[in-house]
């Protein structure tokens, strides 16, 4: 790199020049041809030219509209400072910091004290600085300076890191209040058993309540364990071909069980896929466990699977009461429920459609809940056919 002097120097000469022009002159052509030059040289006084760099065989080096024009179209915001003061901000810089930054103080322009204390560095340093564009987002803020004056600055967005820490927290922090309330039920029934035994009668009662408080702390826990499977593999889709019709008949069949059975139609076309045949039961059982339990009482349910072009569809929609739009977006949010009163009674974790949205994107197909409030909620999964299957044939009706 070379030292930036060789401009300002100019300036001076020329100012030098102008001036010794007007004092020996003393006319009024050359009055005006001085004040042109010393104006010149005031310009070239002022503007601060970053180091130009030589290439190694010594070619033409870099000029600050060139540097400017290099780093414009890069993703990482990045600022070049002199003496503090910021001559070059790319676009992805101006859109964080705004367009105002150039020519400002580059302590004004980061604001937050952990930026500002950079400056202070000799030598390269950064910083994690919070909240610096939009409220809590994260950037990490590097600085290195370099040929005495001069400093790069680039800032690197970590808030999607961050925000995965804070999903990670807020899930610890629900499973662990989820996995405590049975457990404070089980523990305070059969404290009380030992300390009041009772008749016969309630001590039963409570041995059913035991019961139900363990069985609901062990789906929770069966949930959680399938939901970080299905989440590990997340990345590898399936490779194993699969007929759908027969896997949604068994697997409905099992979420009704032989009480809840009769309330369900089935329409299915033939459909192949590529998928993992647990996971799918599992989808399946979840969504048309959540029509029977939510769907109006004796209402019926209906299941219905096309193929057509690319993708195989599987509908369940169900008669009941349906979803407000504001709870529509949260629904496979871990834990999240519309009436949680509701929902623990029915035995729910909070964690099935959350389960649901994972295995379909692991299969690369598509989840979607319409709802209308009042008139019944329709789930439609979409999964994309098995490569070379073209297979869609006969509809088949079926009452359980
Ligand atoms: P849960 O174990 O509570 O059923 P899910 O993740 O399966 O958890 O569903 C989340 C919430 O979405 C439920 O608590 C319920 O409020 C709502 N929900 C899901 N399916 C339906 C449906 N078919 N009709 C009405 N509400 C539903």
């Amino acid at each position: 790199m070379e030292q930036p002097a060789a401009k300002p120097w100019t300036g001076i000469a020329l100012a030098i020049l102008a001036c010794a022009a007007l004092a020996i002159m003393g006319e009024k052509p050359w009055f005006a041809l001085a004040i042109l030059l010393i104006w010149i040289g005031s310009l070239w006084l002022k503007f601060d030219e970053p180091p130009s760099m030589e290439t190694a065989s010594g070619e033409a080096g870099l000029t600050r509209d060139t540097m400017a024009e290099l780093i414009e179209h890069s993703g990482t915001p990045l600022l070049l400072t002199r003496r503090d003061r910021v001559t070059i901000a790319n676009r992805a810089a101006r859109d964080v910091l705004g367009p105002h930054i150039l020519g400002q103080d580059v302590r004004i322009a980061l604001r937050h004290p952990e930026a500002i204390a950079l400056a202070e560095h000799d030598e390269p340093a950064s910083a994690t600085v919070y909240n610096l564009a939009r409220r809590r987002d994260v950037w990490l803020v590097s600085r290195k300076p370099f040929n005495g004056d001069y400093a790069v600055i680039d800032l690197t967005d970590q808030s999607a890191g961050a925000n995965v820490g804070r999903a990670h927290t807020d899930f610890v922090a629900n499973a662990s209040h989820e996995l405590r309330t049975p457990l404070a039920s089980i523990i305070g029934y059969v404290e009380t058993l030992i300390d009041e035994p009772g008749d016969e009668s309630l001590r039963a009662r409570f041995h059913q309540t035991i019961l139900r408080e363990a069985k609901r702390l062990q789906q929770l826990v069966d949930d959680l364990l399938s939901l970080s499977r299905v989440e590990a593999g997340e990345h590898d889709l399936p490779s194993e071909h699969i007929d759908l019709a027969p896997l949604v008949l068994l697997a409905a069949r099992d979420a009704a069980g032989p009480a809840r059975a009769d309330r369900i139609d089935f329409a299915l076309e033939d459909a192949t896929i590529q998928g993992d045949v647990p996971q799918l039961e599992q989808a399946v059982r979840n969504v048309v466990d959540n029509a029977l339990k939510y769907g109006a009482d004796d209402g019926r349910v209906r299941i219905s699977l096309t193929s057509e072009g690319e993708a195989a569809e599987l509908t369940v929609a169900d008669q009941g009461d349906g979803i407000a739009p504001d709870h529509l977006p949260h629904l496979t949010r871990r834990f999240y429920r519309v009436d949680p009163g509701r929902s623990r009674a029915s035995g729910g974790t909070g964690l099935g459609l959350a389960l649901v949205k994972h295995i379909v994107e692991r299969h690369r197909g598509r989840l979607d809940i319409a709802s209308e409030h009042g008139a019944g909620t329709t789930v439609t999964i979409r999964l994309p056919i098995a490569r070379g299957d073209n297979s869609a044939s006969h509809d088949t009706v079926t009452q359980l």
